[in-house]
């Protein structure tokens, strides 16, 4: 079983929630995977602490141009839909960066002067600790294809009785890379007006993907209860409420807030997670 645990907003208490659900989760003797497909700013590990026993390079296929071969004919200019490639003075020239790796330029070249070389964009890596398996991508610094890593991320530990992806906020490509395929979506907010407004947009994503799902609100007792309100107008189950208290903010900061969590908030997470039991009708031990 998947599950996804997302939110419109970056800084809700996301990764804290992906962690302490895993935690959790591991108690009952299920195997739990955790993937941390949050690439850009992987944190997950930040919390979880496993020992980092492999790191694998990851990279996607890039054009390059055989300027022997080249007829300067433009297909390979014509067909990408990203501007890579710049036709300047007869000869293509390949704008790497720019590059989503489609392939479609490789193909169309009626010359076969293109061949496609490896760029590494950044690294997997894995570990476990607690009993929970450990998967993290890192996408380089400027590198900004986050897609691919994270499909190739969810390729791992698919053995495991329960794999729990932290996926990166928002609603944009890669968030939808990271819930693809999942069995439950957890969404994670907070009680604010931008925690409501990105709120809306992660349900409007979940319902468009047709994915189960249920509301997390981090930080209850701040802000107002528009999130509350939302979620009863539009029949949304609100799974859990964890409190807006210092001593997490304290642990947080210290990087061990789930320990904290999981003594104080047991009955939050034992709902959530037989609510997405009910919902999946997975049979994982708890
Ligand atoms: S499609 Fe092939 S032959 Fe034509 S310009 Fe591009 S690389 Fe050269
Ligand atoms: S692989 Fe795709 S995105 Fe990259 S240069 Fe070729 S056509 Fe453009």
């Amino acid at each position: 079983m998947n599950i996804a645990v997302a939110s419109g907003k970056g800084g809700t208490g996301k990764t804290t929630v992906s962690v302490s659900l895993a935690l959790y989760m591991s108690l009952g003797g299920s195997s739990i995977a955790l993937l941390d497909c949050d690439v850009e700013e992987p944190n997950v590990n930040l919390f979880l602490r496993a020992p980092i026993a492999k790191t694998e390079n990851f990279s996607v296929l890039i054009p390059s141009i055989d300027h022997v071969l080249c007829t300067g004919c433009g297909e390979c200019e014509r067909i990408c839909a990203y501007n890579a490639i710049a036709i300047i003075k007869g000869e293509p020239l390949v704008l790497a960066d720019m590059c989503h790796s489609c392939g479609g330029c490789f193909h169309v070249c009626p010359e076969k002067a293109i061949i496609e070389i490896p760029k590494k964009i950044g690294v997997i890596e894995s570990g476990s600790a607690h009993g929970i398996d450990f998967a993290g991508g890192r996408l380089n610094i400027s590198a900004h294809m986050s897609p691919p890593l994270i499909k190739d991320m969810k390729k791992l530990h698919h053995d495991a009785d329960v794999r729990i992806i932290d996926c990166p906020p928002g609603t944009s490509c890669p968030v939808i890379e990271s819930v693809r395929g999942c069995d439950f979506l957890v969404l994670v907010t907070e009680p604010t007006p931008f925690g409501l407004n990105d709120l809306r947009l992660a349900v409007n994503m979940a319902k468009a993907l047709s994915l189960p799902f249920g509301v997390v609100i981090n930080r209850a007792g701040i802000g107002n209860d528009d999130v509350e309100k939302y979620c009863k107008k539009n029949d949304i189950e609100i799974l859990a409420r964890i409190s807006n208290i210092k001593r997490i903010a304290e642990e947080y900061s210290r990087g061990d807030c789930s320990s904290y969590i999981l003594d104080n908030y047991s009955n939050e997470f034992d709902r959530i997670v037989n609510h997405i039991m009910e919902k999946t009708a997975a049979d994982v031990s708890l």
